[in-house]
């Protein structure tokens, strides 16, 4: 299956940060050999990958493979073409300008950095590989090697006890110049060291207060230094968004490889083997890496599109005649402040974002060209209406 959008899973990471629970493989020592091997046979199932528009290397931490483990992945890719945004996740200790030249060379275009915080004691508590220091050295470093766009991960709402400054941090991230930014609040999710620490009561959660709150200011924070939120969790600065991560929340074609990876053909959606280890013996066997399968039904994709063009700026068509209870909430969200209903026959507004593709229309509301859309009105949440995502669109 040739793809619009590939997705790489790299699972290796040097040890497990505090709360993440994502499918990855910790070792001291990536098995570059047994990993690109099983890489190889899977392509070898799939056919060859084409020429994708966006390859997205993801993990884990695929910039745990070094420079010439990428340029090795690059090369059992064989791709067809340039690719016009390629992606891959760093930590910023692997981030060296040797790196990031052969990275460039091979095509990388974007670096994704998990900075997450710019204090070392908050660094040190969530049990992550680098200093501060060495987030700003990533910076320079992926700027020196050729890496076009550079976009850094922070994470917000940490347990009071902590006393994040989180200004200070946003400071530092926005001094850094990043063409975008990524915005996670930290979840206590089941099994994870974090998970544990709070059942012991050695940390509490922030209370939804302060999420809203730290949520809020960041919103604030990045307005004022030139980014805009183009999705719930995520601002750039004019013309940088991400494309790659569009492609899903339009329900677009994608192609997943490695353990866990995700893919979707337009009607059906399969996911790879999670484990690492039981990935690469079925590879080995001459089995299918895949470990489910589903066709989501009409309702599902209804909901889906629904979800996830509320959670992008450009929001969602609104069909007309629009069904009184959906006008009755929408009005509903406009007056609380929730959410904006856009007038595309005025011309579209600047927080409406460019080069929009139209999604697939399943039903009555659709994710679909945003700017330069004739007619029609959009729903398109406010950031307090992110606040409230799940509860809105439960709700209609
Ligand atoms: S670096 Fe990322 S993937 Fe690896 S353990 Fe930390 S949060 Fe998880």
């Amino acid at each position: 299956m040739s793809a619009q959008h590939l997705y790489v899973h790299v699972p290796f990471c040097a040890r497990r940060c505090t709360y993440c629970d994502f499918s990855i493989a910790v070792r001291a020592r990536v098995p570059l050999n047994e990993y690109l091997q099983a890489l190889a046979r899977e392509i070898a199932r799939v056919g060859p990958v084409g020429s994708p528009a966006t390859v997205y290397l993801g993990g884990g931490t695929p910039s745990r493979l070094g420079g010439p483990g990428v340029a090795a992945l690059v090369r059992l890719l064989t791709l067809r073409g340039p690719v016009a945004e390629f992606t891959l996740e760093a930590n910023p200790e692997d981030l060296t300008p040797d790196a990031a030249r052969v990275w460039a060379d091979v095509g990388v275009t974007r670096a994704s950095i998990g900075a997450q915080s710019f204090d070392d004691r908050v660094l040190g508590w969530m049990h992550r590989s680098h200093d501060a220091a060495a987030i700003g050295a990533a910076v320079r470093s992926a700027r020196a090697g050729g890496i076009r766009d550079v976009s850094l991960d922070l994470i917000f709402a940490l347990p009071a006890a902590l006393q994040r400054d989180l200004a200070r941090d946003l400071e530092r991230a926005i001094g850094c110049e990043p063409d975008h930014l990524s915005l996670y609040g930290l979840t206590v999710e089941p099994g994870t060291a974090l998970a544990r620490q709070v059942e012991r009561g050695e940390w509490i959660s922030a209370p939804d207060g302060r999420y809203e709150d730290e949520y809020l200011r960041t919103h604030e924070a990045l307005r004022r230094a030139g980014y805009r939120f183009y999705e719930v969790s995520n601002a750039a600065r004019e013309g940088r968004e991400a494309i790659h991560n569009r492609a899903y929340w339009r329900l677009n074609p994608y192609l997943g490889l490695g353990p866990s990876a995700h893919s979707f053909d337009g009607v059906s959606r399969w996911w790879n083997e999670p484990a690492y280890a039981r990935w690469v013996r079925r590879l080995e066997r001459g089995e299918s890496p895949v470990a489910g399968r589903e066709i989501p039904s009409d309702a599902q994709r209804r909901l889906e599109l629904l979800y996830l063009g509320l959670r992008t700026a450009d929001g969602i068509a609104v069909p007309e005649p629009c069904p009184a209870e959906l006008e009755a909430s929408m009005r509903r969200w406009a007056a609380a402040g929730w959410a904006e209903i856009v007038d595309m026959s005025r011309g579209a507004p600047d927080r409406l974002a460019d080069g929009v593709g139209a999604g697939p229309s399943t039903g009555s509301v659709v994710p679909g060209p945003a700017r330069g859309t004739a007619g029609g009105r959009r729903l398109c949440l406010t950031a307090t209406g992110w606040l409230r995502l799940d509860e809105l669109v439960a709700s209609i």
